[in-house]
């Protein structure tokens, strides 16, 4: 099942219209993308896949913070956050509850001298994966981008959620190519920074670390909600830079993301990863658990 929905963006100042946001979404049988749009002939534009469980859209507020940060970093126009949360709100109601789903939802910069365009698709999602009990074999792939490149190189784009994932993808490949799973990829300078979908955490010397969100990394929604909830568990964590040659002697790792939640590691680069299966059942059921 897929629900399909245009959007007229709004200006992020703009007030509520007459006939209320949702008088700005349109099904998707009513309407379609050009083919000379922006998006689609040359990925310039962004995006965010949310999760949904039993009706309740995870990590909105930050994911919606993400797209304007996106959107910023492009030069897109703001987005107005109003608008898209009565979207997610629509799309949301239209997904099993109980039940799991995911909504993507799509901003670019349009057919040239039309303004942007954008869309949300909503998905039922599983609410299991496998991964998350069985572990993951992650492979370290070069990324071929300081860490620092968001400050030195913006025009790179780095920590804005474009649509342009092809490299991610290829990256994916070549893991499986190399018999593993899941990448985390490493920084010109020897930092492990993330996964091509996904945002690193560990465990190193009694801490959670995750890279800082200031390196060439998205700023993972789903890894803020794990530190909150091991931070109310009584667990110290900071987000610091982790040098790729300290991974070998962590106690655990994971990689986390707004659908699969958590994936913990048991190898990388074909060397087994210590588990800690406590901390990842329940880790995982706090995430699922999340109702805004
Ligand atoms: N890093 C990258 C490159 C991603 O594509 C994603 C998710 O798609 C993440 C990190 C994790 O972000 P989130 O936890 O908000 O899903």
């Amino acid at each position: 099942m897929s629900a399909v929905y245009f959007l007229s963006p709004l200006a992020a100042d703009a007030s509520e219209p007459a006939g209320g946001y949702l008088s700005t979404l349109r099904p998707g049988a009513e309407a379609v993308i050009s083919l000379f749009d922006a998006g689609i002939v040359r990925g310039d534009g962004i995006f965010e896949t949310l999760g949904v469980w039993d009706g309740h859209v995870q990590a909105e507020a930050a994911h919606l913070a993400r797209l304007a940060h996106s959107a910023a970093l492009l030069e897109l126009p703001a987005p107005n956050l109003a608008q898209w949360s009565a979207a997610l709100a629509h799309l949301a109601a239209e997904l099993p509850n109980p039940g799991a789903g995911s909504i993507r939802l799509s901003l670019t910069r349009g057919v040239p001298g039309e303004g942007p365009s954008a869309w949300l698709v909503a998905d039922v999602a599983p609410t299991d994966y496998p991964e998350r009990r069985e572990g993951i074999a992650v492979v370290t792939l070069q990324r071929g981008l300081s860490a620092f490149a968001a400050q030195e190189t913006p025009w790179l784009l780095a920590g804005a959620k474009t649509l342009s994932y092809a490299l991610n993808m290829a990256a994916l490949r070549e893991a499986r190519a190399r018999g593993a799973e899941d990448v985390i990829f490493v920084s010109t300078e020897g930092l492990a920074l993330e996964g091509p979908t996904s945002s690193l955490l560990v465990l190193l010397d009694g801490v959670f670390v995750s890279p800082p969100r200031e390196e060439a990394i998205l700023a993972g929604t789903t890894v803020d909600d794990a530190f909150t909830w091991l931070r109310a568990q009584g667990h110290t964590c900071v987000y610091r830079e982790l040098p790729a040659a300290d991974l070998p002697r962590v106690s655990a790792a994971w990689l986390l993301s707004s659908l699969r939640l958590a994936a913990p590691l048991h190898t990388l680069d074909g060397v087994a990863v210590p588990r800690d299966r406590e901390i990842d059942a329940a880790l995982i059921a706090a995430l699922a658990e999340r109702t805004s």
